[in-house]
């Protein structure tokens, strides 16, 4: 399935730069572009390292990814945004899948679907790549919200920065299914094994105390929250 309306529907391999070469767990690597696709598509949460003053800072925060673009966004006094502009930094998106119990502790692990991103990130400052910019970060943490909720002002969107990130240089990890030691000699140990799987989930929105009652909640967000 083509995890972005706007990808054509055959994707490229993801080329491999010396950053990028899996070296180990390698077969845990996938150089599929869909595979990076339906990784970032399925999120909208990211570290972003960077060096800020010789030190290196790994920032949780929202991104947005529009084809080959990964948005992210923060104060214009954010210091992780706005760190050396010729840097390059590293994003990563992780989603947890259940955790690998083994036999022996050697080989527990993690189920999971990962993703890291290289590039020197470019300033957004044309207003309507910015807006554009935005409105890909609302919509991928709540879609429908940026025609729901009031757009930035003037005023909001000169404080607040935007950085574009190509994902030319972008890595992708995958790993699903059992333990490892089922065939080895610790299958002997009669042990359980296996895996523990983990699911997020929305709750029930919650109003703000603040609301008159004759607001309810909109239709995007009980759809969304009954995902
Ligand atoms: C939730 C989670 C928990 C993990 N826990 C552990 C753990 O406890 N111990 C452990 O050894 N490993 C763990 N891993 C795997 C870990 O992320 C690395 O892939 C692995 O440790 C190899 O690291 P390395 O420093 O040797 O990288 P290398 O193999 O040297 O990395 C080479 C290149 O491969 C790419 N790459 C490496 N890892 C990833 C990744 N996860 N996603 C996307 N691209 C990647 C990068 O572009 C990197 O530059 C975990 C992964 C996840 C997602």
């Amino acid at each position: 399935m083509n995890a972005h309306p706007r990808l054509p529907a055959t994707r490229p391999r993801l080329p491999v730069t010396d950053r990028t070469r899996h070296r180990r767990l390698r077969e845990q690597g996938s150089l599929d572009r869909a595979d990076l696709d339906a990784v970032l598509a399925a999120g909208f949460l990211c570290h972003l390292g960077v060096t800020v003053d010789g030190t290196v800072m790994v920032v949780p925060t929202v991104y947005g990814c529009d084809g080959d673009t990964l948005y992210l966004h923060g104060s214009v006094a954010s210091r992780s945004l706005a760190a050396d502009p010729d840097a390059t930094v590293c994003v990563t998106v992780t989603h947890v899948d259940g955790l690998v119990l083994a036999r022996s502790v050697f080989e527990h692990g993690v189920n999971y679907r990962s993703a890291m991103v290289y590039g020197v990130p470019r300033a957004v400052t044309d207003s309507e790549e910015k807006l554009a910019g935005l409105r890909c970060l609302t919509e991928q943490c709540t879609p429908g919200q940026w025609d729901y909720a009031r757009r930035p002002s003037r005023k909001e969107l000169a404080a607040t920065r935007l950085l574009a990130l190509s994902l030319d240089e972008a890595s992708v990890k995958l790993r699903s299914g059992p333990p490892e030691d089922g065939e080895g000699p610790d299958a002997e140990l009669g042990l359980w094994a296996g895996v523990l799987p983990l699911h997020s989930s929305w709750g029930t929105p919650e109003p703000d105390p603040a609301l008159t009652e004759d607001i309810a909640v909109p239709p995007h967000i009980a759809r969304y929250a009954a995902r």
